[in-house]
């Protein structure tokens, strides 16, 4: 950290932030300029930043050299973190798809879509048992019923199954069935949630909060990995602005923002960005052209008869050329399909 001086601040107040670093253990080294007084802070960062700076008499600023989000960043851990997940892995140059419908409906359901998943190439299933509706009034989920249908789907695929865990009171039932733990974009800042999840031996797939900046999903993210928990995958679903055209405007600049800050996969999620199907392909494209580690993607044996996000859902009997756009893309780059 560097304490900048006002430029009239006297040897007297210079001091007094030397010698409140020093009451913390840490020491300041002063460099003096023509104009101003600059004080690098040395020492154990978590004391250091206990400090009232701003509040000392003669600082101007303070400008961290490091970044807040300590165990998330590449300044720590300059190499990509690559995550296992069976025999699939994510990140380091392998690409995870995952696809699935949004919600478990039925055995049907959900069997139909994970088979022709398989058949596909798909890497991971998704699925939701507990489910975050904006509505009170609009479908739920099954709860556990339907972690037992992924359960089934995992059996019989042999692909791993993501779902989301939305109550820390539900971490144990969900600890029981799922191999990704998803924590939805209303639930990024929930941080009991993420700590309870920062406990557990099981990779979190993270949604970035639909009004977060990219700085408070690797803050989200530091509250998993500071509990001891290091497999953890960021997801970009959109954000909100001003524009209505789609549901919401995924933000394709986070993913090389992330990738460049950052040492953890990330994966996007076209579906719940666009709200639409027809804006799913070309979106995947994109993503995988700006150098995102995987996708989830929204599929349904019958979408007009979805009981949740249908219109974004691609339908399955269209999911296999979508793989194949995907796998096309990702060789192109070097990289392939886990
Ligand atoms: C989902 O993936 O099922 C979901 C609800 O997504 P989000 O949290 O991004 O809205
Ligand atoms: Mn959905």
């Amino acid at each position: 950290m560097m304490i900048i001086m006002k430029p009239d601040a006297t040897e007297e107040q210079i001091q007094h932030v030397v010698d409140r670093l020093a009451g913390v253990g840490a020491r300041g080294h002063v460099s003096r300029g023509e104009f101003v007084t600059i004080i690098g802070a040395i020492g154990d960062r978590e004391q250091i930043s206990t400090l009232p700076f701003d509040a000392m008499p003669g600082v101007d600023r303070v400008m961290p050299i490091l970044k807040p989000y300590k165990l998330a960043s590449r300044q720590t851990h300059p190499d990509d973190t690559v995550i296992h997940v069976g025999s699939c892995s994510l990140g380091g140059g392998a690409f995870a798809l995952i696809a699935g419908p949004c919600s478990v409906e039925s055995e049907e359901q959900y069997m139909k879509a994970a088979r022709l998943a398989r058949d596909a190439g798909a890497s991971m299933l998704r699925g939701g048992a507990y489910k975050p509706r904006t509505s009170p009034y609009s479908f739920q989920g099954l709860g556990e019923d339907g972690l037992k249908i992924m359960a089934a789907a995992r059996e019989e695929t042999g692909l791993p199954i993501v779902t989301e865990l939305m109550d820390p009171r539900d971490v144990e039932i969900v600890l029981r069935y799922a191999n990704v733990i998803q924590i939805g974009t209303r639930n990024m800042q929930n941080f009991q949630l993420l700590s309870e999840v920062g406990k557990v031996e099981r990779p979190v797939l993270l949604k970035r909060g639909m009004s977060a900046t990219i700085e408070e999903l690797l803050m989200a993210a530091e509250y998993i990995l500071k509990e001891g928990n290091s497999d953890v995958i960021l997801c970009e679903r959109g954000i909100r602005t001003f524009e209505t055209a789609t549901r919401f405007t995924l933000d394709l600049s986070a993913i090389p923002v992330i990738k460049k800050h950052s040492h953890l996969p990330v994966v996007v999620d076209p579906s719940h960005a666009t709200g639409k199907r027809d804006l799913v392909l070309p979106l995947s494209l994109a993503s995988v052209a700006v150098g995102a580690d995987g996708l989830l993607v929204e599929t349904h044996p019958d979408p007009e008869e979805a009981l949740c996000d249908g219109s974004q859902s691609l339908p399955v009997s269209e999911f296999a050329a979508f793989a194949t756009e995907i796998r096309r893309y990702v060789e192109m780059g070097g990289r392939r399909l886990s």
